[in-house]
């Protein structure tokens, strides 16, 4: 590190030792960070090249209001997302509300009374539970009479095959696989992966359709699941591929079969994709999209960085330093309350927004215990900026994703070091 940059990161509050410390682990880095830029490379100029040759116009990047009919941007938009994802059709849609909201599009619309949805890797998502009805909620799939089974991952974490072609029935119809971890203790599973479970269930049932959540997993890899058999991938805009600058929205880009039923859920039966007025939204989701390799590289260098520093430290970190990233997320096990708060205040403080609020635990719905949040974002619970949150229970982990750009993600573990030090929690050589 130059004297220039030290200077800078002194007036910044960041101590010699500090810079130090993180300066030894980064050395480490070099060859990860190397293959990081690579697979960003890749995926630039495979979203670059989508965006070309559907000849994306400055007239795309405009809006339309009321009903939204024959918006050019929003459709061309929808095209350029099914080329990168390889499949028929997208929806791409400011109207979809959340990650959640995009799931349980694609599951509504997808299947109808008698079906059976099922998970070969376990529980989904917390909120995926609820809209299942896993977890009774108003309006569940359960409430319109869809059922659902799941098979438990293996105590390694690997897939149960045995288990999972005796789980596959007459009436399985959709089979959902969660890419991440989410905030689980599982693995997340890279996209070879998902491969061979899609390969063995569509050998066990063909023409069953398979629905990957791919939240967080976007552009972590050269390739996407539906590459590889999934009839639909689904996520969230204000995570990876939204690139920070998509201020709302999700994604569906699936079959055509797929992509329309869920298009028939979001807007009416008979209408579909024809409407939803764009209100604005284009030029930030094609911009955000552009962005999108290079947002998600500076996030999983952070979550890799962050796993050194804090693996180095000895504390349990999952994934492992070594490990291959499959998402953007990192687990810190921070082991005492005071530690994960500690480390929270240092995201916090070295936000672009709000860094001047103190994060405090709260109680939260869905959790038996109080929760602590660090978020300075520009966009509302964006989690591809750089953001942590903590259940304040054993072993008092820290999730911590996301950082825009690599030098603020940067910034903001060193930053969560220096408050753990200054608060006489670590000890530094
Ligand atoms: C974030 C996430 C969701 C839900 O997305 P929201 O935008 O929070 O509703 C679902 N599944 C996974 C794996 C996620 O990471």
């Amino acid at each position: 590190m130059n004297s220039d940059i030290r200077l800078i990161y002194a007036r910044s509050g960041i101590s010699e030792k500090v810079c130090s410390f993180c300066d030894e682990v980064l050395a480490g880095l070099s060859g990860r960070f190397a293959a990081i830029d690579e697979t960003a490379e890749y995926n630039q100029i495979k979203v670059l090249n989508a965006m070309r040759n559907n000849n994306v116009s400055e007239s795309h990047l405009g809006t339309s209001t009321g009903y939204g009919y024959d918006d050019t941007g929003r459709d061309t938009l929808e095209k350029v997302y099914a080329e990168i994802f390889c499949t028929e059709d997208a929806l791409v849609r400011a109207q979809i509300a959340s990650g959640t909201h995009a799931l349980t599009l694609a599951l509504a619309g997808n299947l109808r009374p008698g079906d059976e949805l099922y998970s070969p890797v376990g529980l989904p998502y917390d909120t995926l539970q609820g809209v299942i009805g896993i977890r009774p909620e108003r309006g569940s799939l359960a409430e319109y009479g869809v059922s659902y089974r799941q098979t438990d991952l293996l105590p390694d974490g690997s897939f149960d095959y045995p288990a999972i072609k005796e789980a596959i029935n007459d009436k399985t119809k959709l089979v959902t696989i969660q890419r991440s971890k989410g905030y689980a203790g599982r693995p997340s599973f890279s996209v070879e992966k998902i491969a061979e479970l899609i390969a063995f269930i569509k050998e066990v049932k063909p023409g069953v359709t398979v629905m990957v959540d791919n939240c967080y997993g976007e552009f972590v890899e050269r390739h996407e699941p539906t590459e590889f058999g999934a009839d639909m991938c689904v996520g969230s805009l204000i995570k990876n591929p939204g690139g920070g600058i998509a201020p709302c929205g999700g994604y569906i880009a699936g079959t055509r079969e797929c992509v329309e039923n869920a298009a028939a859920r979001l807007t009416a039966p008979g209408l579909g994709k024809e409407l939803g007025a764009s209100l604005g939204v284009n030029r930030s989701f094609y911009q955000g999209l552009f962005f999108a390799p290079t947002v998600t590289a500076s996030a999983i260098k952070t979550a890799l960085f962050a796993a050194g520093v804090y693996e180095k430290l000895g504390y349990n970190v999952i994934p492992a330093a070594a490990k291959e990233r499959a998402d953007i997320i990192q687990a810190i096990e921070l082991t005492t309350p005071e530690a994960l708060c500690e480390f929270c205040k240092g995201i916090q403080s070295a936000s672009p927004v709000d860094s001047y609020l103190t994060p405090e635990p709260w109680p939260m719905p869905g959790y038996g215990c109080d929760v602590i949040m660090a978020a300075g974002t520009f966009n509302n619970g964006s989690s591809i900026e750089l953001s942590a949150d903590g259940p304040l229970r054993p072993p008092y982990t820290a999730f911590f994703q996301g950082g825009l750009t690599w030098p603020h993600g940067r910034f903001g573990i060193m930053m969560s070091l220096q408050k753990l030090l200054d608060a006489g929690m670590v000890q530094l050589p």
